[in-house]
């Protein structure tokens, strides 16, 4: 806002200054005219390419550090993981500082265009969703997977009714769990302690997505297996950066950001870091 006035301030001084100093015979007052008009369609083009978000030369970033490799807290306490590795190259192609914001998975939708400006928490793309923010062009492709402790009978989808299902708050897991018939669905803001609550047998399954598990069948090696949702006919996800409605000038620059780390490899170059190795 502040720099749009700054913008217009300047073009109506460029326009001033000209009128002021042109008057003499080798400036024709139609020339005057045109270059001052340039001048306001210049001005008018660059506030055209104004985005609301990156105004203040910082980009605040929602996410929920409690989704491993994507995002989790890191040894020095600070957010770290894929996403936020992710972001902070977006913020470099872009000039802007990313600032990172650690809140609860169901807060951050609502707080996009408020307390954040985007969101990066391995979200998936929903129509729900679309309602309240804009997304970017997808990044990665997801599906739900569904922990289990060794040794139980759960195979397949009419395995699951009846059951007690363990899901994050507000993920897609936690929707896929509350269309189960007579699922008794417990929901936890941190997808770690459902898996803590299903190795302490309060739980018969957790449903999460598919990276995640993986790091909880890893970390509970022996205790849980993580079983692709694809045997319970989950549908694949995608995962994309939620933006504030109507900002298609952040949309587009985030969206050509991807795109250069796409091509130019550094974004192989993360999922080697983060995702292969985990
Ligand atoms: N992909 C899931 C969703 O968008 C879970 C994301 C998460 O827990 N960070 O709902």
């Amino acid at each position: 806002m502040k720099k749009t006035l700054v913008a217009m301030m300047a073009a109506l001084l460029c326009i001033s200054l000209f009128a002021g100093c042109g008057g003499s015979a080798q400036e024709p007052a139609a020339a005057q005219e045109n270059a001052g008009k340039e001048e306001t369609e210049n001005a008018a083009e660059e506030n055209a390419g104004e985005s609301e978000a990156l105004a203040d030369g910082i980009l605040k970033v929602g996410t929920n550090a409690e989704f491993p490799p994507f995002e989790y807290v890191g040894d020095n306490g600070e957010p770290d993981g894929f996403d936020i590795a992710l972001i902070k190259e977006i913020g470099k192609k872009l000039g802007v500082e990313v600032q990172v914001e650690n809140m609860e998975f169901d807060a951050l939708v609502a707080s996009i265009g408020k307390k954040v400006d985007v969101a990066i928490a391995g979200m998936t793309v929903t129509d729900e969703r679309k309602k309240t923010v804009d997304f970017s062009n997808p990044y990665y492709m997801a599906v739900q997977y569904v922990i289990l402790p060794e040794g139980s009978g759960i195979a397949g989808a009419e395995d699951l009714s009846g059951k007690k299902i363990g899901v994050q708050l507000g993920t897609t897991g936690d929707f896929i769990a509350e269309e189960i018939e007579n699922a008794e669905v417990s929901q936890y803001n941190k997808a770690l302690d459902a898996v803590n609550d299903l190795i302490n047998g309060r739980l018969d399954c957790v449903i999460v997505d598919k990276n995640p598990a993986l790091v909880f069948e890893t970390r509970f090696e022996g205790q849980v297996k993580a079983v692709d949702g694809d045997n319970f006919g989950f549908e694949p996800e995608e995962y994309a950066i939620s933006l504030p409605k109507g900002d298609t000038v952040l949309a587009e620059k985030i969206n050509a950001a991807l795109q250069e780390m796409m091509e130019d490899g550094t974004f192989d170059a993360l999922v080697a870091e983060y995702i292969e190795e985990s």
